[in-house]
């Protein structure tokens, strides 16, 4: 019988890598995890905590705004360069925080880049260039996740950053330029802008925060302009140029944008670039990201792979269930596969946006009949005396037949948290009466969700 180092290798130490070494290792099997670059990951080290950090920083501006209504007098300044030492420092001590749990758990943890040498064997290149090290396991599962896109054809894109640079700006510019539509485009632009910074977002198609529903999609566009943001949509880069002032954006429409800094959140790719994947028999999808069954299993028979780097649904809750099913199945007997519906997820944007289930469009796709759709656009009571005109939208979509709530979608204050709550209804598959049979909590803005009475009228529906 081959004897292996270790039962199992685990490749990256992010939010899915982590989950399901330790989860390994408590179970009594001997595991090692390697990570090139920090532990914790994107999500922990330049993803969602440090990213909502950011937008907690930012969003004060906001609050301070509102409070002058209510007679505060408020006379405010931001430090940048303390936001940072404060964040990192809070970020680095997650980061140990993950590191001590995988050795409480008895994992091994190998500082480096690891490579896949065969089915068995990883070659693991330390990252402060010692020796590398050749580990042999029985099971080996690849969680290496996602890195920034940019188009590296474009001229001038060199002077370009993304979010992983965006994080640590040496200082905070005066004028801002983020191409990209999705929801980091959008949560950067809300966290500049709210920092006073003169903000720019461009995006080639027609509208921001494409495959979410349309009213979601057109609401949150109106609301981020509100707050001063200016969005060019249909739009993107012809080039961008160094001057002695500034970057010049030349975008494809004739206009030209001067910033001091230019951000591309045009997408992410799985992270797989010279993984040695061929050499362990590991496929690729058409899109590049690790083939995977429904398992996580790969097309090696003792490799798995979980999180981004399968591009499946990336978000950290993902790849953390995606590791406990991982672990279920391989290790409990247990075969189990994670249940991408009724996923709910949030854009942190300014006003964030919390959606669960289907939208209009895909509702009306999906459900065998009609498709019921109560709508509420309305000031949130906090802004009364601000003179602010901003907006709060709710939306619940309902499959006319059977009566359930199908979708909810919400843009305004607090919508994150709501829509947290809404997912264990739309999970249940509680049915519109059962909403409404819940008794309001008031004055709240959520209590409208159990309160939506007018069915919108089809001819009043939205596009699409
Ligand atoms: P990761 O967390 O990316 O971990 C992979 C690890 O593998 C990394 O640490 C990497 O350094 C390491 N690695 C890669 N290759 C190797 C190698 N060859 N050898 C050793 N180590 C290697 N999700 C949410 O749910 N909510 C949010 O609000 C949210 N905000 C985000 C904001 C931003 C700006 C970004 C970029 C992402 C955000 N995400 C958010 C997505 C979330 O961060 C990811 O879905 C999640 O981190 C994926 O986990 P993972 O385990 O697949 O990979």
């Amino acid at each position: 019988m081959t004897t292996y180092d270790y039962d199992l290798f685990v490749i990256g130490a992010g939010s899915g890598g982590v989950r399901a070494a330790r989860l390994t290792a408590l179970g009594g099997k001997r595991v090692a995890i390697a990570e090139e670059f920090r532990v914790g990951g994107t999500c922990v080290i330049r993803g969602c905590v440090p990213k909502k950090f950011m937008v907690m920083a930012s969003d004060f501006s906001h609050q301070f705004h509102t409070a002058e209504g209510y007679g505060w007098t408020i006379d405010a300044a931001f430090d940048w360069p303390k936001f940072l030492q404060v964040k990192d420092v809070e970020i680095a001590r997650l980061s140990g925080i993950y590191v001590a749990n995988l050795g409480k758990a008895g994992v091994d943890l190998v500082h480096g880049r690891a490579v896949l040498k065969d089915a068995h064997t990883v070659e693991v290149t330390h990252r402060d260039g010692g020796e590398s090290q050749t580990i042999t396991a029985e099971k080996i599962l690849i969680a290496t996740g996602g890195r920034p896109w940019m188009p590296t054809d474009l001229a001038g894109v060199e002077h370009a950053i993304t979010s992983e640079e965006a994080f640590h700006l040496p200082e905070l510019p005066k004028r801002i330029l983020i191409a990209g539509g999705g929801y980091i485009a959008v949560e950067f632009a809300g966290i500049f802008a709210g920092l006073g910074v003169e903000t720019t977002l461009i995006y080639r198609g027609p509208n921001i925060l494409r495959g979410f529903d349309d009213d979601v999609r057109a609401h949150l566009a109106g609301e981020i302009e509100k707050r001063g943001i200016k969005v060019i949509l249909g739009c993107q880069h012809a080039s961008i140029e160094k001057t002695a002032t500034g970057l010049v954006n030349k975008l494809e429409n004739g206009m030209e944008i001067e910033t001091d800094v230019v951000m591309f959140a045009t997408g992410r790719v799985p992270h797989v670039k010279d993984l040695g994947l061929e050499t362990a028999g590991v496929a690729l999808t058409d899109k590049g990201a690790i083939q995977v069954d429904t398992l996580s299993r790969t097309t090696a028979e003792n490799i798995w792979a979980i999180g981004d780097v399968t591009d499946r649904m990336n978000l950290t809750p993902v790849a953390i269930r995606e590791a406990v099913a991982f672990h279920e199945t391989v290790y409990r007997n247990n075969p189990q596969h994670f249940d991408y519906e009724g996923v709910a997820t949030a854009v942190f944007s300014q006003p964030p946006v919390g959606t669960v289930g289907l939208s209009e469009n895909e509702a009306r796709h999906a459900c065998p009949g009609a498709v019921d759709v109560y709508v509420s656009r309305f000031r949130p009571m906090k802004y009364a005396f601000t003179g602010s005109d901003e907006r709060m939208l709710m939306k619940l979509v309902v499959d006319g037949e059977s009566q359930k709530v199908v979708g909810v979608h919400i843009v305004g204050p607090e919508a994150p948290e709501m829509i947290q709550l809404a997912a264990i209804a739309v999970k249940a598959g509680l049915t519109k009466a059962q909403w409404d049979a819940t008794c309001a909590v008031h004055p709240t803005m959520a209590e409208e969700l159990v309160t939506l009475k007018d069915k919108q009228q089809p001819g009043n529906m939205s596009a699409g």
